[in-house]
């Protein structure tokens, strides 16, 4: 009898409603406390991911979009309960992007490390 591999057991993000589900490979090991004035209003941590490390994201119809200051990425929020879930680069060759890591599981998060970002003025970690 053939072995099977082990199934991937993807890593959820999901918004307080539940209608915004993001999948990820992995849990974030470190998220982001960024004190920009965006970041510091909404009370996210990001979590930082490839694309090619995001195996979901939602229809795009169920989140609305917010962008600010160059207008380089776009922040997405349910539209039906208004949670902060992520964050698209428009140009999308950028490999970066970011995931609400409160979205995931409280346990999740408590085994991350949190970095401080001086995103408001030096851009640079303050750790
Ligand atoms: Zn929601």
């Amino acid at each position: 009898m053939r072995h099977r591999r082990a199934p991937i057991l993807k890593k959820i993000a999901s918004c307080h409603c539940g209608a915004v589900q993001i999948a990820v490979s992995d849990y974030p090991s470190e998220v982001t406390d960024c004190n920009c004035s965006l970041c510091h209003k909404s009370g996210v941590l990001w979590s930082y991911y490839s694309a090619d490390a995001i195996l979901s994201l939602p229809e795009p119809n169920l989140t609305d979009t917010y962008a600010w200051n160059g207008h380089h990425v776009d922040f997405h929020r349910c539209r039906t309960c208004g949670c902060v879930t992520h964050w698209i680069p428009r140009d999308l060759t950028r490999e970066r992007r970011g995931i609400n890591a409160r979205l995931f599981p409280p346990s999740a998060l408590a085994a991350a490390r949190i970095r401080h970002r001086d995103g408001a003025n030096t851009g640079k970690y303050l750790d």
